[in-house]
């Protein structure tokens, strides 16, 4: 079964056509859903630590998503239980002087992956159209050059042996005042609630306006997005691993060969 919430290149995307709620890939009942994805989980594992020893590919899965969209639980969820050396998680947060003070990609390439590692973008380069775009950061003429070269700087990783994955997690507005209201009631998630938060939800429409131009000109065969319903946490998670999986099983991927004769040296322990 594969799973299809890949965007096409050049496909032009209007984000209300996308279910938030949609859980179609999944048709038998929850408690199922959970022990796949536990059987993913484990898949996950085994094809991580044969990424990091085979030490050929790279892996960048981006995560974007609205306030309370999810990534963090994404995070938590899906890499549960995998060897934290050769993972890692960048976090994209307002920019500091010194980053303002380069191109706006500086301080993302500096994140990428190398060999052997998977890296996630916890927000990522893609800021830079949509809340850049939604603020008049900087000025249009200078953020509508971006699509391209953010198109560019992709296919430059990828070129480079870099496997891309890009996701929008795909809330309703509704289901946001949801969650931010439990950041507000439940004591143990108070301290997620951002009063400025409340502020951008204001700019729901803009932000989606500019989620869909950013999608509809940045996905590429090499560097694809995915909008993900992501309403339903279960289904976010399972979805998500599943591609996640499924491509590095595409990789195809070998354990590096031993040693010659390594069962000779079986023998000088035996000895000693
Ligand atoms: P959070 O992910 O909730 O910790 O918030 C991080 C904040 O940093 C979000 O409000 C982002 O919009 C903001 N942010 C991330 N990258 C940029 C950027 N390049 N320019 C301006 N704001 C950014
Ligand atoms: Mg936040």
């Amino acid at each position: 079964m594969t799973v299809e919430y890949r965007i096409n290149p050049s496909q032009k995307i209007n984000l209300k056509k996308f279910d938030p709620e949609d859980t179609s890939w999944w048709q038998k009942d929850n408690s199922s859903a959970k022990k796949e994805l536990n059987k993913l989980r484990e898949k996950l594992i085994n094809l991580q630590q044969l990424l990091y020893s085979e030490n050929k590919h790279k892996v960048l899965i981006v995560l974007q998503a609205m306030d309370s969209g999810g990534k963090d639980g994404t995070i938590r969820s899906i890499f549960k239980g995998v060897n934290p050396q050769g993972v890692s998680v960048a976090s994209f947060k307002v920019p500091t002087p010194v980053e303002l003070g380069h191109d706006y990609l500086w301080r993302v390439h500096a994140k990428t992956p190398q060999t052997g590692e998977i890296v996630i973008f916890n927000r990522s380069h893609y800021e830079d159209v949509l809340v850049v775009r939604v603020h008049n950061l900087v000025p249009k003429k200078v953020w509508e050059k971006r699509y391209d070269h953010i198109a560019q700087f992709e296919k430059l990783l990828a070129d480079e042996g870099t496997t891309i994955l890009k996701f929008f997690l795909n809330i309703s507005k509704d289901e946001q005042k949801k969650r931010f209201l439990e950041r507000i009631e439940i004591p143990e998630k108070q301290w997620k609630f951002n009063p400025n938060d409340i502020e951008e939800r204001k700019l729901w429409s803009v932000y989606m306006q500019a989620y869909e131009e950013a999608i509809s000109k940045t996905s590429t065969s090499k560097a694809p997005w995915f909008v993900i319903p992501a309403n339903q946490n279960w289904y976010r998670d399972l979805v998500i691993a599943k591609i996640i999986t499924d491509c590095l099983e595409n990789l195809k991927m070998n354990y590096p060969k031993s040693v010659e004769n390594i069962e000779s040296y079986k023998e000088l322990l035996v000895k000693d």
